[in-house]
């Protein structure tokens, strides 16, 4: 993957590009942003930049297509180092000190070493002091690339001997758009209902899409038609389909959400894309709808709550009928 690539960001990218270009990219860099918003993408694409044997003036690095891209595209570059964490994903004084130790160790092939701390939130502080020794006094030919949800969460003497770069979600639509390139077997429409439900955070979209987001759809949809026309025995056959998992029935409740959002938008006549809410605010008042809208909700808290999915959906059920 390449700068041109990533999608969003525009601002960003622009100016990390141009630092690439007149090679003024700093020695420690920190990528912050929500979870799901590309920070490890990117600092993968910039740890190739540094690696990328392209001698092209017009390409910007890395080109994806030299040796040394296409090794770090396989994981196999010798000197990009990527540090994961321990089985809990925590950064431990140990594995800092063991970069440490490598990173006084001359380059492999590429004029450059770097090294990717992806999840930096946690690294505490022990870790972070050991780490600080080495952004002091950086050997030369080394970069440190560390990712994070929050800056706030690194000390300031790591945060003040490094470059911060934040990452923010994208408009559903872009977000939707760049989904569906990748898959475009996918159903548009369901990418960007989803993109939609998480606020353009493409991370947290794919997720829903692979943990059955469109079979959730599709169930919330089943569930709210019925539920409006009234026809109990639909409503309950549906929402006995939550039972096979929690993180499905999270998911159905989020659509059952979006569902009543789009039929109070349009009970107070704003124009929606839903046939189903139209038709719906014209079926039921203002009233139900808000009752039907808070229902929901305390489900929603009730399902945080470890309650048997059994039970749980046979109260739904009776929780819809408003
Ligand atoms: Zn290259």
């Amino acid at each position: 993957m390449r700068f041109n690539e990533f999608v969003a960001n525009d601002r960003l990218i622009e100016e990390i590009t141009e630092a690439v270009k007149t090679n003024t990219l700093p020695h420690a860099i920190i990528l912050d942003g929500a979870k799901g918003t590309g920070k490890q993408t990117l600092a993968k694409i910039i740890a190739r930049s540094f690696v990328c044997t392209s001698e092209g003036t017009s390409d910007i690095k890395p080109c994806g297509k030299c040796p040394a891209c296409l090794k770090a595209e396989h994981l196999s570059h010798p000197d990009i180092f990527i540090a994961n964490g321990n089985n809990t994903g925590e950064l431990t004084v140990d594995a800092i000190r063991n970069i440490r130790a490598d990173a006084y160790i001359k380059p492999n092939e590429a004029p450059t070493k770097v090294y990717l701390l992806l999840n930096c939130d946690k690294m505490l502080a022990p870790a972070q002091n050991s780490f600080l020794k080495v952004l002091e006094e950086p050997p030369a030919n080394v970069v440190f690339i560390m990712t994070v949800t929050s800056a706030n969460m690194l000390l300031q003497t790591v945060r003040s001997r490094s470059r911060l770069y934040t990452l923010y979600p994208v408009q559903p639509q872009a977000a939707a758009e760049y989904i569906y390139r990748i898959f475009p077997e996918k159903d548009y429409g369901d990418i960007l209902h989803t993109a939609q439900l998480c606020d353009g955070n493409i991370g947290k979209t794919l997720e829903m899409l692979e943990s059955g987001g469109e079979e959730a759809k599709k169930i919330a949809d089943e569930i709210f038609t019925a539920a409006i026309k009234g026809n109990e025995y639909t409503v309950l056959t549906s929402t006995n389909k939550i039972t096979a998992s929690r993180t499905l029935a999270v998911s159905v409740l989020d659509f059952l959400t979006e569902n009543v959002a789009e039929c109070v938008r349009a009970s107070v006549g704003i124009k929606t894309l839903s046939a189903v809410a139209e038709d719906t605010a014209k079926r039921m008042t203002k009233g139900r709808i808000l009752r039907l809208a808070e229902n929901i909700e305390r489900a929603k808290q009730v399902l945080e709550t470890n309650v048997n999915l059994n039970f749980f959906s046979t109260w739904l059920s009776s929780m819809l009928k408003v």
